[in-house]
């Protein structure tokens, strides 16, 4: 076993010094590895509410514990997961995982919180999203309307129809769906309205400006002011201060994905979170309730 994995580490410093394409392979044998000894975990990141303070969903986020190297973040691997296709099979085991934690809080006492899960572009666009989601919700015994789907402006407007399909595919379910990451692509505002969508995530770049910078503080409040319009329930994604904060109370937005209240936690700690009614501070003079 020690030889094993001394092999192993010497297969790694030297795919590291090697070209793009060598650490490319060495990463994609490693992550095959990964999916079999079930190296990889989910932390959750709670999304809360603006107006009570209370936790209306979480976001699950993969990390791979590689025995060497530790915790390593997803964008060190996702993006060669996606290019080789092995996103398919570790967005079947986060599916899975996922619904299966939503539904232990669920019975356990914490109801309605929503999960929300990534789903990439090959997967949306060339795989079978509805056949895991249904096995994913089955196993777990879920009901739909607790799991959310998170997809990218980019990922919906690659293929127009396909997305109108399958976003009406997941709502006829009771999936929610979500764009994330959003302001960053080239999605039209009016897209919004004709796709079936629950949720927008104003990106982090937006929000971490607020305060510093007017016209990100306009595009925000534009996007809040659209998106509920078109009846959207508005997150905001990477708060990490106060007056990030502030400012999107004032301009009207519901819930917040950041470091400001908590950074994404191991299931454990999540718990612990999710059973206290007041997890988090209230912040003064913010017109919360
Ligand atoms: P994302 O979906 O936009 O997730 C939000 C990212 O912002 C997370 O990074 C989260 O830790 C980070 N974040 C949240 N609040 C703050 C904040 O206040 N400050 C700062 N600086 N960062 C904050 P993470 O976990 O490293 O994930 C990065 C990206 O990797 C995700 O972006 C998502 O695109 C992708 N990803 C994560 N898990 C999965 C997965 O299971 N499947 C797929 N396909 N992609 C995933
Ligand atoms: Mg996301
Ligand atoms: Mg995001
Ligand atoms: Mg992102």
């Amino acid at each position: 076993r020690a030889r094993e994995e001394g092999g192993d580490m010497a297969a790694r410093y030297r795919s590291h010094m090697s070209s793009d394409a060598a650490q490319r392979l060495a990463t994609e044998h490693a992550l095959h590895r990964a999916l079999a000894q079930q190296e990889f975990v989910l932390h959750y990141q709670p999304q809360v509410c603006l107006k009570t303070g209370r936790i209306l969903g979480v976001e699950a986020l993969i990390r791979w514990q590689d025995p060497h190297f530790g915790l390593v973040p997803p964008g060190r691997f996702i993006p060669i997961a996606e290019e080789t296709g092995l996103i398919v099979p570790i967005t079947e085991w986060v599916l899975a995982t996922a619904c299966a934690q939503a539904g232990s809080w669920q019975r356990a006492g914490m109801p309605g919180i929503t999960m929300a899960v990534n789903i990439s572009a090959r997967l949306f666009n060339h795989g079978d999203l509805l056949g895991i989601v249904d096995h994913a919700l089955m196993a777990a015994g879920l009901e739909a309307r607790f799991l959310e789907i998170e997809i990218t402006e980019g990922v919906i407007m690659r293929d127009l129809d396909h997305t109108t399909d399958l976003l009406r595919e997941l709502r006829r379910r009771g999936v929610r769906a979500s764009v994330d990451d959003f302001g960053t692509g080239y999605c039209a505002l009016g897209y919004l309205r004709d796709f079936p969508l629950d949720v927008v995530k104003i990106d982090r770049s937006f929000v971490q400006r607020l305060g510093a910078d007017v016209r990100d503080e306009a595009v925000t409040a534009t996007i809040i002011q659209i998106a509920h319009t078109f009846a959207l329930h508005v997150v905001a994604e990477g708060a990490e201060t106060a007056s990030q904060v502030r400012r999107l109370v004032a301009l009207d937005c519901d819930a917040l994905q950041g470091y400001y209240f908590s950074r994404p936690v191991p299931a454990e700690e999540c718990s612990r979170l999710l059973r206290n009614p007041q997890p988090f501070a209230v912040l003064e003079g913010a017109g919360w309730r």
